[in-house]
């Protein structure tokens, strides 16, 4: 039927004010921020960058690839690559972010840098406090401030966490596994050096 849909949220909305006056099951809302609601793991904010191990600059997982950078709908990131390498989370000499910027005053929390990312590096954060006075500045998000441990993104999203720990250390596997086959390929024979042609006589 023709605006069924709307009928049934009217409804719903209908039941909800009238059962929050005597049932507290019926409350949706809650008294913040002296009351406050665990956010559910599907939450998205702004992104965060993740990092392995105890060093947040050591163990970044960007390469600084700049995809995200140039798929952001808004344009709100901004980073400049490294001119040295470090090894990735696979062991692999990568470039690294010495600059990643966030303007998250002009982030429309899409995820679209998430779904782009080919290294799992940069995540959705939960974390919606971040009103400042600060307009610019204060918004403007650099590395050290977007950088969160493994363990953190573990905490806000662990379903999503364990299976990407679980595919990052398959790729290891494998990429350790190559090294290992690649060390023990016999190695190619050299050919032996010709010897020298002898000169032809009338030749000068
Ligand atoms: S969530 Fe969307 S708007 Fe925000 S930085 Fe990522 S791609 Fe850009
Ligand atoms: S966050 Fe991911 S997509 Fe963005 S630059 Fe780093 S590695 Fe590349």
């Amino acid at each position: 039927m023709l605006g069924e849909g709307i009928l049934k949220g009217l409804a719903e909305t209908a039941k909800n004010f009238a059962g929050s006056f005597v049932s507290a099951e019926r409350l949706t809302t809650v008294e913040y921020p002296e009351q406050r609601i665990a956010p559910i793991e599907a939450t998205r904010v702004f992104p965060f960058l993740v990092y392995d191990g105890p060093e947040w600059e050591a163990g970044l997982r960007c390469v600084a690839c700049q995809i995200c950078e140039k798929e952001c709908p808004p344009k709100c990131i901004y980073i400049e690559k490294s001119k040295d390498k470090k090894p990735d989370a696979v062991g692999k000499q990568q470039f690294y972010p010495a600059k990643f910027d966030i303007d998250v005053s002009v982030c429309m929390s899409c995820q679209i840098c998430v779904e782009v990312c080919p290294f799992e590096a940069i995540k959705m954060d939960t974390e919606f406090e971040l009103s400042t006075d600060d307009r610019f500045g204060g918004l403007l998000h650099d590395r050290k401030q977007l950088a969160k441990s493994n363990e953190y993104y573990h905490h806000i999203h662990p379903t999503e966490a364990a299976e990407v720990d679980a595919r990052l250390a398959e790729e290891k596997a494998k990429a350790e596994a190559k090294a290992k086959a690649a060390a023990a390929a016999p190695k190619p024979a050299v050919p032996a050096a010709k010897p020298a042609a002898k000169p032809v006589e009338g030749e000068a």
